[in-house]
């Protein structure tokens, strides 16, 4: 029998402006999207493994893992894994026991709460200034460590809400003081900014590669100082080649072969960081001038950022769609990112967004509140 005709699925927001900041950073070079052809069939990078992911010599992932990772990240031992969240899980797992306690601050991700939930672990909040800054104050992890005597320290640098960048290396200071392990999840800044996890002084560093790494994911990483790096990476007693908390082997095929291939990309992108902060803040400005108020902190220094917009919560009262006036609007100019339903605030990144494209983001945003206002 035939089997049946099947179209492609296709992607409808594909040659769109994307200011989505889950994506911006996460797309692919094109000879990234060439090698995830190459590799696309499963288990492709197993032809000449000899036991583990990391030690592969051909394609070069050994190479990758254990020259240029350690080197870019500034941590003495790397490995992928399948997400950021996958790596901050394998630290919590290998360092908490039910009931043990993380100590986390208020702008961390909701997977930081699940690693912890799974891990029978409790979270213990450093809280943050509220609104319009919500910044996270060092001084917070003193107190809270002290409170809590936890097994773990993370930090969000910068988190996902307001794109905030507090004290890390501060942080770490304390933490080192208290003799806590300090996980550093980067998930919004390895691949887009510089992250010197030697300079900073943490234990730990999480990355995600689909969203900062300009990867076809599901891929992370994990970075550990050398003090913990046998620990989170230990061996099983009954196959010994395999690491435990990887469970033998994470990311296993054309994800990682993205994140290789993008490499070079990432790090000229990294380089240019400078020039990214400059285009966020004025950005920024440009979006105040209009009546939208930026959270966070002034002036910014990472390209996720959080707006609350009046403008928009007044026209969404009147106008045709109500609150998904302004997602229609958007799609309509070929502009892909702002959530649907949000008037009242929203999140946008402008990594990597050329500033031509921004400037039609803006005009955009600026007709619509003059044609309903
Ligand atoms: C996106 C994000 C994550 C999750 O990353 P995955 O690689 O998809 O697991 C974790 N933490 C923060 C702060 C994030 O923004």
């Amino acid at each position: 029998m035939a089997p049946p005709k099947q179209e492609p699925i296709h992607r409808n927001t594909l040659g769109m402006i994307n200011i989505d900041p889950l994506q911006t950073g996460g797309r692919l070079p094109k000879v990234a999207r060439e090698t995830l052809m190459e590799w696309a069939d499963g288990y492709s990078i197993c032809d000449y493994c000899t036991g583990r992911l990391d030690k592969i010599a051909t394609p070069p992932v050994r190479d990758f893992i254990h020259g240029e990772l350690p080197d870019f990240l500034g941590m003495d031992e790397v490995r992928v894994t399948n997400g950021a969240r996958e790596a901050k899980f394998i630290v919590m797992h290998s360092l908490c026991k039910p009931g043990d306690k993380v100590v986390v601050d208020a702008n961390a991700h909701y997977t930081t709460f699940l690693c912890a939930e799974r891990c029978e672990a409790e979270a213990v909040i450093v809280p943050s200034s509220g609104r319009p800054d919500y910044r996270v104050d060092p001084s917070g992890y003193n107190e809270a460590i002290d409170e809590a005597d936890p097994e773990l320290a993370v930090l969000t640098w910068p988190d996902g809400k307001y794109g905030n960048l507090a004290d890390a290396k501060e942080v770490a200071r304390i933490c080192r003081d208290k003799g806590v392990p300090l996980l550093l999840n980067g998930a919004y800044a390895v691949g887009r900014m510089p992250v010197d996890g030697n300079r900073i002084g943490c234990s730990f560093i999480s990355a995600s590669g689909h969203k900062s790494m300009a990867s076809s994911g599901p891929i992370g990483l994990l970075g550990a100082s050398g003090e913990y790096a046998d620990l989170v990476f230990r061996t099983s007693k009954t196959y010994d080649k395999k690491e435990v908390e990887l469970l033998g082997c994470t990311a296993r095929g054309s994800t990682l072969m993205t994140m290789m291939a993008s490499f070079p990309h990432v790090l000229e992108r990294v380089g240019n960081w400078g020039a990214e902060v400059e285009k966020a803040r004025w950005f920024s400005s440009r979006m105040e001038e209009m009546g939208m108020v930026q959270m966070g902190q002034k002036p910014h220094n990472h390209d996720l950022m959080f707006f609350e917009t009046p403008p928009f919560y007044e026209i969404s009262k009147t106008a045709k769609g109500g609150r998904y006036f302004l997602y229609r609007e958007l799609k309509k100019r070929g502009i892909h990112g702002i959530k649907p339903g949000l008037t009242k605030f929203f999140k946008l990144s402008t990594f990597g967004v050329p500033e031509g494209d921004l400037e039609k983001v803006l005009n955009a945003f600026s007709e619509m509140i003059r044609s309903n206002g």
